[in-house]
């Protein structure tokens, strides 16, 4: 009687979220349920759904933020409710908008930086689109002032991230990547004449590239731009991605020349949420100066309260990523940032430095010269395994390492690229690199017969 007492009252007397309602069922999960459910027992359902997404710290192919402070952590909560193109409301969180594009304006060496405009962004790709389409607009009013033909835009790139692919689709401009000869990773100056003409509106220089790491010679492209307006009468500006290369060059490449020093390098663009060690969802994009932000772009919106000026894809967007963004500047200042990437740095060039010794690597990129990362191949020699596997391999260690063929022309070598950033310190990076070590024993021993590759990673 008693036994059966307990059962009748088992919901209630036992606060066990994992013996009562909604946790002792397989839940619907393409329907809105009828009920509602207990909120903390649906906390960790949802909660424990998540851990199957794997552990973001041991992500080592994405660029993006896995590790903030606890104190970036509790001012994103106080975020929650800040609504970023709401500025009339949250004046002073566009006020820390403001002092970021500033900022970085300065750390990009702008001539005149009270003179530069920029905002945040979702991101480098939204980033991207808006330096695309000021490139555009300032190209088809020349164009039209002249009384020449504007219906056919193009731009020209090295390998870009697919940010610039969408650019072009879907505003209309014909995107002329240029195939990497040789051993190229990147744009050469030496191509630009090849590919440019009277209707490109821009060149797009990558500082960092997506697949490997490397910086494109931004000085380089601009001399020979500048050589080409004089024998020419060309004009093109150029936009930087300096999507992760933007908050690591200033720190620590600090006699590199890339930015705003160069006269034609009119916008740069950087992912906030990358080195620039912010959560996610911000990024960046700055003008030379107003002069480069054609005026109808931009648009004045009133029913807010007040007239604010804006230029974005999106209208609503948290204000959180903007106000740890402005954290991180105020508490790490020049000195930390430096520290953290160079500490970054540092650790690649010594995994790259270990991962060359080993006998199946060719080094790609050995973290020198560019972002803190690597990139490395399969030397050309039958080894059993390809590197799609050895992905997998260490994926059962929980890893993720990027595995993916090169651009064209060279879409036989397959890479795989480690990512170092903030949060992966020297010991961890030495834990992965016994792990690979394991994993390639393993696969030496036991080969893969019928190894096949598998595309379709995206670069985060
Ligand atoms: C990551 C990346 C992008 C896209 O940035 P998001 O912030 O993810 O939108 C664009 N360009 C380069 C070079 C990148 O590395």
């Amino acid at each position: 009687m008693a036994l059966h007492q307990t059962t009748e009252h088992h919901d209630n007397s036992i606060e066990d979220i994992y013996a009562s309602g909604a946790s002792e069922r397989c839940l619907p999960k393409y329907r809105l349920p009828d009920q509602s459910t207990e909120a903390s027992t649906a906390y960790s359902l949802v909660h424990d759904e998540l851990m199957l997404d794997g552990n973001s710290r041991q992500n080592l192919a994405t660029f993006c933020t896995t590790w903030v402070e606890p104190q970036v952590q509790k001012l994103m909560a106080e975020a929650l409710d800040k609504n970023m193109i709401d500025k009339d409301e949250y004046p002073q969180t566009a006020e820390l908008e403001n002092r970021c594009v500033h900022i970085l304006a300065d750390l990009w060496h702008a001539q005149q930086s009270w003179e530069t405009v920029g905002c945040s962004t979702t991101g480098s790709s939204e980033a991207a689109m808006l330096g695309g389409l000021a490139f555009k607009w300032k190209w088809r009013k020349r164009r039209e002032a002249e009384g020449k033909d504007a219906s056919k835009p193009n731009i020209v790139t090295g390998p870009v991230q697919i940010c610039w692919l969408k650019f072009a689709r879907y505003f209309d401009v014909e995107i002329r990547e240029v195939p990497l000869e040789g051993d190229a990773l990147g744009l050469k100056p030496e191509d630009l004449r090849r590919y440019c003409d009277e209707n490109t509106i821009g060149v797009v220089a990558t500082l960092g590239v997506t697949f490997t790491g490397i910086y494109e010679p931004v000085e380089a492209l601009a001399r020979e731009l500048d050589a080409m307006q004089r024998d020419l009468g060309l004009d093109i500006p150029i936009h930087v991605d300096a999507a992760s290369g933007g908050f690591i060059a200033p720190f620590i490449q600090r006699d590199l020349v890339w930015d705003f020093q160069i006269e034609r390098v009119r916008s740069i663009n950087a992912s906030g949420h990358k080195y620039g060690l912010a959560p996610l969802g911000v990024g960046w994009v700055i003008w030379a100066s107003k002069k480069d932000l054609p005026e109808e772009l931009i648009f004045n919106v009133d029913y807010l309260g007040g007239n604010m000026p804006t230029f974005a894809l999106n209208f609503s967007r948290p204000g959180g990523e903007i106000i740890a963004q402005y954290y991180n500047f105020l508490r790490l200042g020049r000195e930390g940032y430096t520290a953290i990437q160079q500490a970054c740095s540092d650790t690649a060039q010594w995994l790259g430095a270990e991962l060359a010794k080993l006998e199946p690597f060719e080094m790609v990129y050995d973290g020198h010269g560019g972002l803190p990362a690597v990139a490395y191949r399969l030397t050309d020699s039958d080894h059993g395994y390809t590197l799609y596997d050895l992905s997998e391999r260490v994926r059962m260690r929980g890893w993720q390492i990027a595995s993916y063929p090169l651009p064209l022309n060279r879409k036989n070598t397959v890479v795989q690229r480690i990512l170092i950033r903030h949060g992966v310190s020297r010991d961890l990076a030495q834990l992965l690199l016994n792990d690979i070590k394991s994993a390639i024993q393993h696969l030496t021993k036991n080969p893969v017969p019928n190894s096949t590759a598998k595309p379709g990673f995206h670069h985060g």
